[in-house]
């Protein structure tokens, strides 16, 4: 039977992705193995079975012996163990959270949805290697891969509005924190009709500038502001979140000519799904309808909203779309720039689209072409 070894299952994609395996009856058809680098001996996942004790993650010649290796440890987890079991000879498949091999020529970024085709041509050629996309850009093309499949993308913005899951778990809970602290200092204020509009602001800004404001993980506040920069600096400008857009649009999709992508990405106060507002430079003027057809029939979890406020207010929002697969397109409209101009906002759940769900789609390829 086939060895599959899971790391990094504990983390913040790691549970979601054990949610979705769990859920969708993922754990049969091969010997699973659950191993951690921190708290190995001690017990794995409830996964409806026996399991041994958690492994040893790095332990190289354990892991060599399997067949399937799933991480979502984090890219310095990745750096150190894979050259090392490939060294040893492994020929297993990694299928990796992290961006640490995203970039590499013997590795494929996964989306199914929109790269079925590259995926199986990879594996026809023997590659081995297969990573989930930054989280952005799997969402932006889950809402839009299939304007770029029809060849009508000649160049695209996108402008982020990014959740706070983005930047890991402890980030999540200080913008909560951050909340809260808002709120206590604003309470009093806040449930007395008869207060002054301005005092309440007064208040709000108060504990925003106040030295007891938790702004540990994201350095400045986030709930009531925003942040306009994601990542580290690139030299041209960009930050890296920024780059990816274009670098891995592009190698998910296996362009030809590579299509411009730029954009400013920002962290907003959302909790755990990510939105875009994307412009495209279509390469002919095709109508609305058509565009709206090529949308909603390029996958099945991606749903054109009507430009509508209540349909854009009700559907296209973090709110209603998070704990969700489905990918929500709407405000489509061409621009007042001219026919050739389109713009579109979509909403997506970040850890699932944007991280495990790929990499859960991954495993079952592998597994079935394996058997
Ligand atoms: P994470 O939550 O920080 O988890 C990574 C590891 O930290 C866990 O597997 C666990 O490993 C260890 N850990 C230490 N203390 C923990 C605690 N209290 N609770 C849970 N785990 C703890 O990382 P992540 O956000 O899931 O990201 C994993 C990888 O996926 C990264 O490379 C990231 O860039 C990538 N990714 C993330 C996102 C996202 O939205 N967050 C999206 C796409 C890709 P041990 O059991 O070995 O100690």
């Amino acid at each position: 039977m086939l060895k599959v070894v899971f790391i990094g299952w504990r983390g913040m994609v790691g549970s979601v992705l054990m949610e979705r395996m769990r859920e969708q009856g993922d754990f049969a058809g091969f010997e699973p193995l659950f191993a951690s680098t921190s708290q190995v001996g001690q017990p794995g996942p409830d996964i409806g079975m026996d399991m041994p004790p958690l492994a040893d993650a790095f332990n190289v010649d354990a892991l060599s012996g399997t067949d399937i290796i799933v991480t979502c440890q984090g890219s310095d987890y990745t750096k150190k163990v894979y050259p090392e079991l490939r060294k040893k000879g492994w020929k297993g498949f990694w299928i990796d959270a992290s961006s640490a091999l995203r970039m590499a020529d013997d590795s494929i970024i996964v989306l199914d949805p929109v790269n079925r085709e590259v995926i199986d041509s990879a594996l026809d050629r023997g590659i081995k290697n297969f990573t989930g996309g930054n989280c952005t850009v799997s969402l932006m093309l889950m809402a839009a891969g299939g304007l770029f499949k029809a060849g009508l993308v000649e160049w695209m913005t996108s402008m982020t509005y990014q959740a706070a899951s983005g930047a890991g778990a402890k980030n999540m809970r200080e913008l909560v924190a951050q909340m809260n602290a808002i709120g206590q200092l604003a309470q009093s204020l806040v449930s007395d009709p008869s207060s002054a509009i301005l005092d309440i602001d007064r208040r709000v800004m108060e504990a925003m500038k106040s030295p007891d404001f938790p702004v540990d993980n994201f350095g400045f506040p986030l709930a009531g502001s925003l942040l306009p920069w994601i990542d580290s600096p690139m030299d041209n400008g960009q930050t890296r979140e920024e780059w990816k857009g274009y670098a891995e649009s592009n190698k998910i999709l296996q362009t030809q000519q590579p299509i411009p992508i730029d954009g400013i990405c920002v962290r907003i106060g959302a909790m755990r799904s990510h939105s875009q507002a994307i412009t495209i430079k279509l390469s002919r003027d095709v109508s609305e309808d058509e565009i709206k057809d090529i949308i909603a029939s390029s996958n099945k979890w991606v749903e054109v909203v009507a430009n509508t406020k209540e349909d854009s207010l009700a559907r296209l929002t973090p709110a209603a779309v998070s704990g969700s697969l489905s990918v929500p397109v709407g405000r489509i409209r061409k621009m007042n720039l001219g026919p050739r101009y389109l713009s579109l906002f979509t909403a997506g759940d970040q850890l699932l689209w944007g991280a495990a769900e790929p990499i859960r789609r991954m495993f079952k390829i592998a597994l079935e072409y394996l058997q």
